[in-house]
């Protein structure tokens, strides 16, 4: 640049410091630069707006050089710093050129043209020598652009199998024979396969807001909750039984399991679930048990049975050994009472009571079988019923004599009908025998009506009478409503009995209160059509 200037004494070697600095911002009476342009109007122009450009663009340089390194938070170094300062004193010796056009502040501006040159030269050396480790932060940018764009390729790719994996699961999901679903770590449901929605007849939306009350057994939800809740805090496998109601309304049985999906540093990201349907394994396992119940109750009874079967059969055998020991003591002892007319009765009587109370027993238990088995054979004549009862009535009175009754009064009309003559028999002789071992040895009265089309036939006592809640379990096999120490017996006459009356299409029943005597009624069709 070329100036005009001047004072003799610039160089006075005397000149104190304040007077340099006095020096700096005096103008000495130098001439303003615009002289040197003459003032042209246009040239002057010129100069100030390109002068402002040039320093308002190193200016707006450096202040955009700053915020840059603010933003990516690049450390402030010394290279940026250097790059800085040249910038911004770049842009103050145009400001001072234009200052100069008028002011002529020569020495600040030299003084800015030295801090300019400094920060250049400096900028430029240190620039040389950082050129090795420039060079590799080009290269390392250049790598991680690379690499920033394979990872963007890998995204992409990783993205697009993600979805192909998505939609394969959702379509496996909908296909497999459970329901199955998936709740995020708080226990929240976001997604239900396709086969929970047919199923329960519900949507997403309905779930999200009141489905587990419409799908859940009331009953079963609270427990439910709280073993989902459990798995939910402790992350432990969630496996529960219990009903889901189906779009039908019907509850079906379900065995529920749920997995936590987690991370690789084992935090649970979300929870998969199932809900097998084991309604018929269920069910079946619930017949299963009562058949077993049923099996396990057939073999007490059995047990039962036998017990008191031999029991039964023990007491009349005891007896006959008993009297047949004592006459055999008399014989051989040649006592003479041996051979008393009325003794030997006596003897004959109990042996045969006794015979007959045995043959009874193993007809009824031959019967049970045989209706156990469906061969309980009946062989229907015409007859009448009022002989029937009649002569069976005259077979028991001695029964009824030894027992200690009077005769049982009889009435009966005559009633022909289709019947098997030998099992009537038996109904009477067991409704009989009933009378003698529960009737108090109190009257006993037998009635036969004929009703036309139909015949009844009644035996009443004044015994120890039935129980209300025992009128209809004693027709039962084994049932009985009294204490098995307190009258022998074997619960199996008047399930015969019935069995017997329904083959004839007929009916039996009671009319009792308790100790107030037993009036039983059978009810039989004069002409069967099953003949
Ligand atoms: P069992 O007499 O061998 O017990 P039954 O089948 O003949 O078998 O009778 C079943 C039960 O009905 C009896 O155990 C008894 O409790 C009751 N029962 C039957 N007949 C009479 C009756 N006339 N009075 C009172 N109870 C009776």
């Amino acid at each position: 640049m070329n100036h005009h200037v001047h004072k003799a004494d610039i160089n006075n070697s005397s000149t104190s410091l304040t007077e340099s600095i006095q020096d700096l911002f005096s103008q000495y009476g130098f001439m303003p630069h615009g002289h040197c342009y003459l003032w042209k109007p246009l040239l002057i122009s010129i100069h100030v707006a390109s002068d402002a450009l040039i320093g308002l663009a190193y200016v707006s340089i450096s202040l955009t050089l700053y915020s840059l390194v603010k933003k990516a938070n690049i450390s402030f170094n010394r290279i940026v710093l250097c790059f800085g300062v040249f910038i911004g004193a770049c842009g103050l010796t145009h400001f001072m050129e234009i200052w100069n056009l008028w002011y002529a502040d020569y020495w600040l501006a030299g003084f800015i043209k030295v801090i300019t040159a400094i920060a250049s030269v400096g900028t430029g050396i240190y620039l040389y020598k950082m050129r090795h480790s420039l060079v590799e932060i080009a290269l390392s940018a250049k790598i991680s652009e690379e690499r920033g764009l394979e990872l963007e390729k890998l995204h992409q790719t990783n993205s697009a199998e993600l979805l192909r994996v998505r939609d394969e699961f959702a379509t496996m999901a909908d296909h497999i024979s459970q329901l199955s679903w998936m709740a995020d770590q708080t226990g929240h449901i976001f997604w239900y396969n396709q086969r929970w929605y047919d199923y329960t007849g519900s949507n997403l939306e309905e779930m999200a807001g009141w489905g587990w009350e419409k799908v859940h057994d009331p009953i079963e939800l609270k427990r439910v909750i709280k073993s989902w809740g459990h798995s939910l805090a402790t992350g432990q496998v969630w496996e529960d039984t219990f009903p889901l109601k189906g779009k039908d309304g019907k509850f079906r049985w379900f065995l529920s399991r749920a997995m936590p999906i987690k991370d690789e540093h084992g935090k649970i990201l979300r929870w998969f679930g199932t809900n097998t349907d084991i309604e018929d394994q269920r069910n079946n396992q619930i017949k299963l048990k009562n058949l077993a119940d049923i099996l396990k109750q057939a073999l007490i009874s059995r047990d039962e049975f036998l017990s008191i079967a031999s029991h039964e059969l023990k007491t009349p055998l005891t007896t006959i050994k008993l009297q047949s020991q004592w006459q055999k003591r008399l014989v051989e002892t040649q006592d003479e009472k041996a051979y008393e007319k009325e003794r030997i009765n006596q003897y004959v009587d109990e042996i045969d009571s006794m015979v007959n109370k045995l043959v009874r027993i193993v007809d009824d238990m031959l019967d049970i079988s045989r209706i156990r088995s469906g061969n309980l054979n009946i062989s229907k004549e015409e007859s009448d019923l009022s002989a029937i009862v009649e002569s069976t009535l005259a077979r028991m009175n001695r029964q009824f004599e030894m027992a200690g009754y009077k005769s049982p009064s009889f009435r009966g009309e005559a009633v022909r009908g289709t019947w098997d003559t030998m099992r009537m028999e038996q109904v009477v002789q067991n409704l009989l025998t009933n009378a003698i071992k529960y009737g108090n040895k109190g009257p006993v009265s037998v009635e036969v009506k004929n009703l036309g089309d139909k015949a009844l036939l009644s035996v009443k006592d004044s015994g120890i009478g039935i129980p209300k809640d025992s009128l209809e379990r004693i027709f039962k096999r084994f049932e009985r409503a009294v204490d098995r120490n307190e009258v022998s017996g074997l619960g199996l006459g008047l399930y015969i009995t019935e069995q017997i009356l329904e083959a004839h299409g007929g009916r039996i029943w009671v009319e009792s209160e308790f100790n107030k005597g037993a009036h039983f009624f059978v009810e039989l069709p004069l002409i069967h059509s099953r003949n």
